[in-house]
């Protein structure tokens, strides 16, 4: 029996059935997070014509240029979360600090961690761009929360995932029971379900990085992409090179059809670049739901305890064996075996 079609807020309640206590507080705070969703996919459907393209002139937080959409998607899921009830606050790219929502007291128990908008230099090019979320439950009431209350392990996640806008609208989700992936139909404006219960590939035949930093990389990580790029047809070792630039993107590829996405530390950098809150522990919980596996180079990332909410990380995300094999040129920086 196939539930292909089935609207994401049934197939939610469906799905919580045995949280009768969460059930409605969960739906619905992924209901919100689905409407910034499809405000957000609409507005940029007419990015060129509705004066939403180019910089802001502002610098965010981590020192990047601000675009006009970052701006306009932090605001839609802001929005939808003040009017939700659910959300007592949330941690975004876009804010040095967390934002409260206390109109949400005393009933909100969520603390939402945002990738308002990933990927958003392809806008300008008309190329894909996501969200992503991270979500924990705190079994306390608090008023506002503090450092300790925010800085959680990935294994914590009550949920995540993302919302990818590409020629479609989807967003894929999980909540420790699989991952399931829904369409936006752009008739019923409604996410439908299109993928039920992803599993990604025990391993794949694409590598998937900013091959531009080469030079910037530690030895092993040279180590290992010249062994990437070797083609021995005995080994199954003919990869192909995919990099789309938005790591929701890259990374719903590489779930889908198997490999390996990494942002490796660099020299000058060893932390590297994404960022571990709301963009590797919601991406690394999603890959492993689906069988796969995410990985600093020498940990697991959802065994990393935050010590700043901003905190980057390096990461190797994707097939099992894929991430395996990575992490012994980390680990001990020699040539694996042949
Ligand atoms: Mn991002
Ligand atoms: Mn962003």
């Amino acid at each position: 029996m196939s539930n292909i079609g089935t609207p994401l807020t049934q197939f939610l309640r469906e799905e919580q059935q045995d949280h009768p206590e969460a059930k409605d507080a969960f739906t619905a705070l992924l209901s919100q997070i689905s409407l910034a969703g499809k405000m957000i996919s609409r507005t940029m459907g007419r990015a060129g014509l509705a004066n939403v393209l180019g910089v802001t002139g502002n610098i965010n937080v981590q020192g990047e240029a601000v675009k006009k959409m970052d701006i306009y998607a932090n605001n839609a899921f802001k929005q939808a979360f003040q009017h939700g009830a659910q959300v007592i606050a949330m941690v975004t790219e876009e804010a040095e600090d967390p934002i409260a929502f206390p109109e949400n007291q005393p009933t909100g128990k969520y603390l939402v961690y945002l990738d308002p908008l990933d990927g958003s230099s392809n806008i300008d090019v008309n190329g894909s761009v996501g969200s992503i979320f991270s979500i924990h439950k705190l079994n306390n009431v608090i008023s506002f929360p503090s450092n300790s209350d925010l800085l959680k392990k990935g294994i914590e996640q009550t949920a995540a995932g993302y919302i990818l806008y590409g020629p479609s609208t989807m967003l894929v989700y999980t909540c420790g029971k699989g991952v399931h992936g829904f369409t936006l139909d752009p008739d019923s404006e409604e996410f439908l379900l299109s993928h039920n219960d992803i599993k990604i590939p025990t391993r794949g035949q694409t590598y998937s990085v900013n091959e531009g930093n080469y030079k910037k990389w530690s030895t092993p990580t040279q180590r290992y992409i010249n062994y990437l790029r070797e083609h021995i047809p005995d080994d199954r070792r003919s990869y192909s090179s995919r990099y789309i630039g938005a790591l929701v993107a890259d990374v719903h590829r590489t779930l889908l059809t198997g490999g390996i996405y990494f942002y490796p530390g660099e020299e000058k950098k060893p932390e590297g670049k994404i960022r571990l809150l709301y963009e590797s522990s919601p991406m690394g919980y999603v890959v492993e739901q689906a069988e796969g596996k995410a990985s600093t180079g020498t940990e697991r990332i959802l065994d990393i305890l935050p010590t700043a909410i901003h905190q980057r990380t390096p990461i190797f995300i994707g097939s099992y064996d894929d991430v395996s094999l990575a992490e012994t040129f980390m680990r001990d920086g020699k040539e694996e075996k042949k």
